[in-house]
């Protein structure tokens, strides 16, 4: 056992939380321990993969390592502060009800590309699926799966689905993203036996006093993989993002763009335009164009 300020050696590990200066740092062999940062680390975050040495009472981080992946969000300034780091999946769950709408689907996905983690979809609550909404859905699913996005349909009602998104989710870090409804509790839930998912979240409200922000946590699966979770996280948007990005967030887009005629073709209504030749060959869904149009006049009027 260490002495007072003695440190360990160096050793690998995980952030599984963060709040202020200090981090909860997790070993290789899942020891947990609170750490202070040397100062030239900057925004450490959740996910992050870090060289730590274990300490009495507390331990450091003494080094970050290398990111594959960074999910931020604007703070009161409108100033972008990371999050969560190398997360692996975002699920954008969905549900019959309330009702999935393909422009918000669309939003996420464009948000996802633009930081370049790959989404899934979630279709949860198929035990709602019915004669009135199976059509709709069926075919809203079909044109992201042609796309070449991954689409898994889940019920936590009805248990179905779920060892099939387990297995989805096994040795990956994901994040689940969705309208408010949609059953992200509840699948954080059946995921996470026994785990209250907001029990960090409000004791660390109640340490800083009144502020409702909370920052992320890591959770392991039982099965493989883990779960960064936070308000902030399940409110993921499209931030800070401009015409370009979310072109390049259309993934089907990608091979007919600069091939119109203007150099600033906006994809509207100009002759020989290479998007809307597509569209009209049906290479390109009109949902998907629609979409798109409907994406970049919020961000003009926002
Ligand atoms: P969140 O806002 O996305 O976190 O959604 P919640 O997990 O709070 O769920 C919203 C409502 O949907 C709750 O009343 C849940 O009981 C219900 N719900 C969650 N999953 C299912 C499901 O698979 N089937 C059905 N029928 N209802 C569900
Ligand atoms: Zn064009």
């Amino acid at each position: 056992a260490l002495s007072e300020g003695e440190l360990g050696p160096e050793q690998n590990g995980l952030i599984v939380s963060h709040f202020g200066q200090q981090v909860e740092v997790e070993s290789d062999v899942g020891l947990r321990q609170r750490c202070h940062v040397r100062a030239h680390i900057e925004n450490l975050v959740t996910g992050d993969s870090v060289t730590w040495r274990e300490g009495k009472p507390t331990g450091v981080v003494v080094a970050r390592n290398d990111r594959h992946s960074l999910l931020s969000r604007p703070d009161n300034h409108g100033k972008l502060k990371p999050v969560a780091a190398n997360i692996d999946h975002i699920v954008i769950v969905i549900a019959p009800e309330p009702r999935a709408h393909a422009n918000l689907i669309d939003r996420y996905l464009v948000a996802s590309e633009a930081i370049g983690i790959s989404p899934i979809l979630l279709l949860n609550k198929s035990d709602l699926i019915n004669a009135d909404n199976q059509a709709y859905l069926d075919s809203m699913l079909a044109r992201y799966q042609e796309i070449g996005y991954s689409v898994t349909r889940a019920s936590t009602a009805a248990e179905h689905g779920l060892d099939q998104l387990k297995q989805t989710l096994s040795g990956q870090i994901s994040v689940f993203v969705g309208q408010s409804g949609v059953g992200k509790s509840s699948l954080v839930n059946s995921l996470l036996p026994g785990t209250d998912t907001r029990i960090g979240a409000l004791s660390e409200s109640t340490a800083k006093g009144k502020h409702t922000t909370t920052t992320a946590r890591l959770y392991h699966f039982p099965d493989g993989g883990s779960l960064i979770d936070s308000p902030g996280i399940r409110e993921f948007a499209l931030w800070n993002m401009d015409r370009e990005k979310v072109l390049a967030g259309f993934i089907e887009f990608r091979p007919f763009l600069g091939l119109c005629r203007f150099r600033d073709c906006k994809h509207e209504h100009e002759p020989q335009c290479a998007l809307l030749d597509a569209e009209a060959e049906n290479k390109i869904s009109p949902e998907r164009m629609a979409s798109y149009r409907q994406i970049i006049q919020s961000l003009n009027t926002d």
